[in-house]
């Protein structure tokens, strides 16, 4: 997403709302210590709906680097009795959790639509993987495998065992409100640590929901608290806080940049998990059906706004008349609107800033040698679109791999086809970006399918799917600029959360020197 904010300046969706909103917004306040406070600044900014800007869902403290000092004086004073606990005694408070997510998880889904504007059944999709993610990981806190290993020296015993690294700051982003703050606080959670949550500026709704869910379940004070606001304040403040052992952030490669600076600077730990220019292959033996499905789903499934979308599809010239012929009508015959109604398709894009970055992306695309715009490309701002941030489906065919369209993250609902001749030419497309999360291909023939998978260079693949559909018991991430070597779900993500500690125990009775000392088979 970086590219085109820096030209654009920010221009969030609480800038953009309307004079009179239609509802009275609510207020939701932080929850530090376990109480629910607002900020010392004593403002608010305005969530709205991007579908409707006259919508107001909910008002959220414009919080300050003093309530991130009270969260992790909070989360601090907590540290200690949660570390203590049980692993598995945390994890039965987790399973409740994810109880509540079931009962809640219509409402919550519908929050979630009218506060980020994807359709009911992605953001059901939403909150299924928050439920999906809290019984998987609760799972660990009966786990949490260490392992035993021969010591070198007789009557010694050698063991590995992973401990909480402490207080984490996780960042989150808008896309997927509360899937990516389930992913990050339900490990932290279960591996002992104690959490400060700061949301995207867009979306607090969700991430509120569920930590207003932990309160309930009676998950200590202090454990989990969450605090609002903007980025460059609240984000930074709890970034660059001392008491902070690790942040976890996910959003966009240049904001990570920041973020990751700013740790090692204090020798904190930080992982990162940030954008995509996700490929499909399309190759002569595809089932083509099959393969277009994929490419729309991918493409304009959240409005393409995924850090996993399917922005380029890379096609062999066998197939790419029929191909691209079936993904410009498809893409026409999508229904665009209110992600509330069932009938919708496709909901708008989050906000006025992503509007406009998308919009500059169509005009770049246009102005490229060689691209052609089949279909999309244009704001919808008449009758029921008036009042949202919406875009039509759009497909550029034509294009060559260098062009700036096929190589930055323009996260909307836009994708870019380029011919190809051979399997080794789309690999070499696919992996020619500076991201590496997702791929796929579409072939028929196994031996083409594995080469690939071999050659792509990136932290997801599919064969024959889409660029998106990740599970959370697989590990998630990305190579390159895509995130910094961790992987976030599986049982992986307990390499985030937890530092190993290594234990020797020597029951020889007398002193053993590792490497000096002979031992003999006498
Ligand atoms: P997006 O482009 O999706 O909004 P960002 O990377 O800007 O992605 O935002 C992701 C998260 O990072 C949000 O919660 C945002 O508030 C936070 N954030 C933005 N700037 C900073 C910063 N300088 N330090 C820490 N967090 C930040």
């Amino acid at each position: 997403m970086a590219e085109a904010k820096k030209a654009l300046g920010r221009n969030s969706k609480k800038q953009a709302r309307a004079a009179q909103p239609r509802t009275t917004p609510k207020a939701y306040p932080n929850y530090i210590g376990g109480e629910w406070v607002s900020s010392g600044s004593g403002e608010w900014f305005e969530n709205v709906n991007p579908a409707d800007t006259r919508d107001c869902v909910g008002r959220f403290p414009v919080s300050t680097a003093r309530d991130i000092e009270r969260a992790v004086a909070a989360a601090r004073d907590a540290a200690d009795k949660w570390r203590r606990l049980p692993a598995p005694r945390r994890a039965e408070i987790l399973f409740r959790l994810g109880e509540i997510l079931i009962r809640q998880k219509e409402t919550f889904a519908r929050e979630m639509t009218r506060e980020m504007g994807k359709v009911l059944k992605e953001t059901g999709g939403d909150v299924q993987e928050a439920i999906d993610c809290t019984y998987y990981t609760a799972g660990e806190g009966r786990r949490l495998h260490g392992f035993t290993t021969p010591a070198e020296m007789p009557d010694k015993f050698a063991m590995c065992v992973r401990q909480p690294v402490g207080l984490c700051g996780l960042i989150t982003p808008w896309n997927f409100p509360m899937a990516i703050p389930s992913w990050k606080l339900i490990p932290a959670l279960v591996c002992g640590n104690t959490v400060v949550i700061k949301p995207a500026e867009d979306t607090p709704l969700s991430t509120y929901n569920l930590v207003k869910s932990c309160e309930e379940v009676g998950i200590p004070a202090g454990v989990v608290n969450l605090v609002t606001g903007h980025g460059e304040t609240v984000g930074a403040a709890l970034t660059e806080h001392p008491s902070v052992r690790l942040i976890s952030f996910t959003g966009s490669t240049e904001t990570g940049r920041l973020v990751a600076s700013s740790c090692a600077e204090r020798n904190a730990i930080c992982s990162l998990e940030m954008g995509g220019k996700n490929v499909i292959i399309v190759m002569e033996d595809a089932d083509v059906d099959l393969a277009v499905e994929g490419a729309v789903w991918g493409a304009f499934g959240t409005s393409g706004q995924r850090c996993t979308a399917s922005s380029r599809v890379v096609v062999h010239k066998k197939v790419y008349k029929k191909f691209t012929q079936q993904l410009v009508e498809r893409a026409k015959n999508l229904r665009v609107g209110d992600g509330l109604d069932e009938r919708t398709d496709m909901g708008p894009v989050i906000n006025a800033d992503a509007l406009h970055k998308i919009l500059g992306y169509i005009e770049v695309g246009q102005r490229e040698d060689r691209a052609k715009l089949a279909c999309g490309g244009r704001r919808l701002e008449k009758g029921e679109y008036a009042h949202g941030y919406f875009v039509e489906p759009t497909v550029f065919t034509d294009a060559s791999p260098g062009m700036r369209i096929a190589q930055e993250e323009i996260f909307g609902p836009v994708t870019t086809v380029i011919p190809v001749g051979s399997l080794e030419e789309a690999i070499e497309i696919g992996n020619g970006v500076r991201y590496g999360l997702s791929a796929s291909i579409y072939t028929q023939d196994v031996n083409r399918a594995f080469h690939a998978m071999n050659e792509m260079y990136t932290g997801i693949f599919y064969v024959n799917s889409s660029t998106i559909g990740a599970e959370v018991h697989l590990p998630f991430g990305g190579t390159k600029a895509t995130g910094n070597g961790h992987r976030e779900a599986g049982t992986q993500v307990l390499d985030i959360f937890t530092e190993w500690k290594s234990v020797y125990v020597d029951y020889s009775g007398k002193l053993q020197r590792a490497q000096i000392d002979e031992v003999n088979f006498e």
